[in-house]
């Protein structure tokens, strides 16, 4: 590496250009023999090397050179659990369903302990930090008492659960919401059987009026499909042996996705989660209201061995983006893998659009577009500097090399707290 020490003009901070054979920007073409240039924690420009170089002077910055490597966002994981990251399944031999996985994830999860909870998101956090991920859309259970601050790498996207079928307010549900404290985060609402229909309402006015994101489980197995639509099946029966049940709910008569848009929750601010048992008419809803998709392809084939339509997303251009979902229904919380899976189960999608999903779609779904997911002037540091292992010849042999390299491992963290 060439290590020259000047300073952008009028900057107190040096310039560093880094210099790659290939640099994916998140958004817009993949640049060759491109360049990124930062100054303190920020991108300042990117394109191609020479230009880069020479719009800042011979000498006149410090220059990094990443041989055989691409240039890339830090990944995104836009749905996660944190919680139980201290479950160590194995991905059963046959998709158990999601009545039977929900009963080995209760036996397993039971209650966790504040300690084991901060442990359980330590680990969790550690394994997301390795494998390249700079931002998790984590949901969190209150009481809050076991999240702990922490200002190391991942950051950390809080959506505070919503959960309650019984439950008829809000503020009933989070009562912290409505005294004196001020929690400006996020809320997810579990999901059309797991929070009553009025509270997902409130929650999603809520986060409305603070232009927050919205969460929530949509359209995620028969189960829900089934209850939501005749009000029968393995999820009425949950509620009862919960003593949730409430004997005044009428099903909707029609899928998840009509149903969410009944109660008026789709906008561009709400998330849905998983969108597996989803028609056309629901993706053309979910288009024309602008609402984000996380796809969890892994967790849905080891609960329910089915594959979410995520060609249908990409056709309507409804903004995508992936998420391992938690150690109860994944190996791992590695989103490399999970957009490795992508590539291994779809041959329709392209790889740069998976890589998007990964990086782009995951700033966007979580209101962090601009800053992050993107290497532009003025995001944010780190990113990551992935070895390609080949030459890649397209756009798309681009990001399977980087999909791939990163699934397994490879990837060094640039600038933030790993400083170069
Ligand atoms: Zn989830």
């Amino acid at each position: 590496m060439n290590g020259l020490t000047a300073r952008r003009a009028g900057s107190p901070e040096p310039v560093h250009i880094h210099r790659a054979p290939w640099v994916f920007p998140g958004i817009g073409p993949a640049v060759a023999d491109g360049a990124v240039a930062v100054c303190g924690d920020h991108i300042v420009e990117v394109g191609k090397a020479r230009d880069v170089v020479s719009r800042y002077g011979t000498g006149a910055a410090r220059l990094w050179d990443h041989e055989a490597s691409a240039l890339v966002p830090a990944a995104i994981n836009a749905h996660t659990h944190l919680d139980f990251s201290g479950l160590s399944l194995s991905k059963p031999e046959e998709p158990p369903g999601f009545a039977r996985w929900v009963f080995s994830v209760f036996e397993a999860k039971g209650g966790l302990s504040p300690s084991e909870r901060r442990e359980a998101r330590s680990k969790g956090r550690a394994e997301a930090a390795e494998t390249g991920t700079v931002w998790l859309g984590d949901v969190v259970n209150p009481p809050l008492d076991g999240v702990v601050h922490d200002r190391s790498l991942p950051f950390e996207r809080r959506f505070v659960e919503v959960l309650g079928f019984s439950a008829r307010t809000l503020e009933e549900v989070l009562p912290a919401l409505h005294g004196g404290e001020t929690m400006p985060w996020p809320l997810a609402a579990h999901s059309l059987y797991g929070t009553s229909w009025d509270v997902i309402r409130q929650a999603k006015a809520w986060t409305r009026a603070r232009r927050l994101p919205f969460s929530i489980h949509a359209a995620e197995h028969r189960e829900e499909t089934a209850f939501v639509r005749d009000g029968e099946g393995f999820c009425r029966d949950l509620l009862t042996v919960l003593s949730r049940w409430n004997a005044s709910w009428r099903p909707s008569g029609t899928s998840p996705v009509r149903t969410l848009e009944a109660l008026g929750v789709l906008d561009p601010q709400t998330l849905l989660v998983h969108m597996v048992h989803v028609d056309p008419e629901d993706w053309d809803i979910t288009a024309r209201r602008g609402a984000c998709v996380c796809f969890c392809p892994r967790s849905n084939l080891w609960i329910e061995g089915t594959l979410p339509k995520i060609e249908e997303a990409i056709r309507r251009k409804i903004p995508c983006a992936l998420g391992t979902d938690s150690r109860a229904s994944n190996e791992d919380l590695n989103l490399f893998r999970e957009g490795a899976a992508v590539l291994d189960a779809y041959s329709g999608v392209e790889p740069a659009v998976v890589l998007r999903m990964m990086t782009f779609g995951g700033a966007r779904a979580l209101g962090l577009e601009g800053s992050w997911g993107v290497l532009a002037p003025g995001a944010a540091m780190p990113f990551l500097a992935v070895p390609l292992g080949g030459c890649p010849a397209s756009e798309n042999d681009l990001a399977e090399a980087i999909i791939r390299q990163g699934s397994m491992g490879c990837g060094a963290w640039i600038g933030g707290e790993t400083s170069c």
